[in-house]
């Protein structure tokens, strides 16, 4: 358990690979696999070497677009496997017969998110990935991934004007943080301001005060993920960046599916973009109560499974 925090935290600070993705326009899912791991690649899996070929057999554009959070959500390291079989069932019928696109939602960097997916065993990559809740990268049809520039460049230059213009706000919270509680303050090149706590309970108290010293017209935003709190820019979060996805792939609300169990996936978790949303059955108090509130469905399942079951209620079960 605590080499898993570690782990995250390590991943939270780290960038230097993650930027070296967005500095060069092209990447090799296998190569950087081994530039990150240093162990086998994911195309040393049989199944991936087979099904690669098939990330450009969709020969009809696409009808559907799945955004789905991992930890917590599909990955849940305890199960064996970590995403269960049933998902795999369902997603393979949505991508054979009806068109679907899917994508991965994150607070990890994709590094970590690369870590995680060898670590899961899938079976093909995702279509698309959003890195620490606002980063895109697509997953083209040659097999390398490509940062979407132009989106990645905005983001950072917004949030690194943002955190400029908002240095007073930024030193009361981090006054408070270092001064009031035990939480560890970071601060580094391409993370430039985020917070770990030691508990659920200490997070929830900072987040409480992080509100009331925030001037409500300020554009700055944070996205929480249980002990981790990062700061950013409100125009970029998983909301915003998938809705940017499915533009991209010209497809609409009405088409769009996502699934998230934390307060991070919150911004994602709005009918204006995704029409079809959905919590799993562990997903956090807040998250599942917006869900019912938004009319959304919420999972029997945990984990991967419910996101099996979430697909099958929007998108099987009614056809
Ligand atoms: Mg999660």
């Amino acid at each position: 358990m605590k080499t898993a925090k570690i782990g995250r935290k390590i991943d939270f600070l780290s960038t230097t690979v993650g930027r070296y993705v967005q500095s060069n326009p092209s990447i090799e899912w296998s190569w950087f696999i081994r530039v990150v791991g240093n162990r086998h690649c994911l195309t040393d899996i049989p199944a991936l070497q087979e099904n690669q070929m098939n990330l450009t057999h969709h020969a009809m554009p696409p009808r559907i677009l799945l955004s789905f959070d991992f930890d917590g959500t599909l990955h849940h390291p305890a199960s064996t496997p970590p995403i269960s079989s049933d998902f795999w069932n369902v997603l393979d019928d949505l991508r054979d017969h009806h068109a679907a696109l899917w994508g991965i939602n994150t607070g990890r960097s994709l590094p970590h998110l690369i870590e995680g997916l060898e670590e899961s065993r899938v079976p093909y990559p995702p279509d698309f990935v959003v890195a620490r809740e606002r980063e895109i990268f697509f997953y083209d049809k040659k097999g390398e991934w490509q940062a979407d520039h132009s989106w990645n460049a905005a983001c950072d230059r917004a949030i690194a004007d943002l955190l400029r213009e908002s240095q007073a706000t930024m030193k009361k919270i981090r006054f408070l943080v270092e001064e009031k509680t035990g939480a560890e303050w970071l601060e580094q090149p391409g993370e430039p301001a985020g917070i770990i706590s030691r508990t659920e309970e200490e997070m929830a108290w900072i987040v409480g005060q992080v509100e009331s010293i925030v001037p409500t017209a300020s554009l700055l935003g944070w996205q929480r993920n249980s002990i981790y709190l990062r700061f950013g820019h409100r125009a970029y979060q998983k909301g915003s960046s998938l809705a940017h996805v499915a533009n991209h792939f010209a497809l609409k609300p009405s088409q769009v599916f996502a699934i998230g169990d934390s307060h991070n996936d919150m911004e994602m978790l709005q009918r204006d973009t995704a029409s079809m949303i959905a919590c799993p059955a562990n997903a956090v108090e807040e998250i599942a109560q917006h869900v019912a509130g938004q009319g959304g469905y919420q999972c029997r399942e945990s984990y991967s499974r419910g996101a099996a079951e979430a697909m099958r209620h929007f998108l099987l079960d009614q056809k």
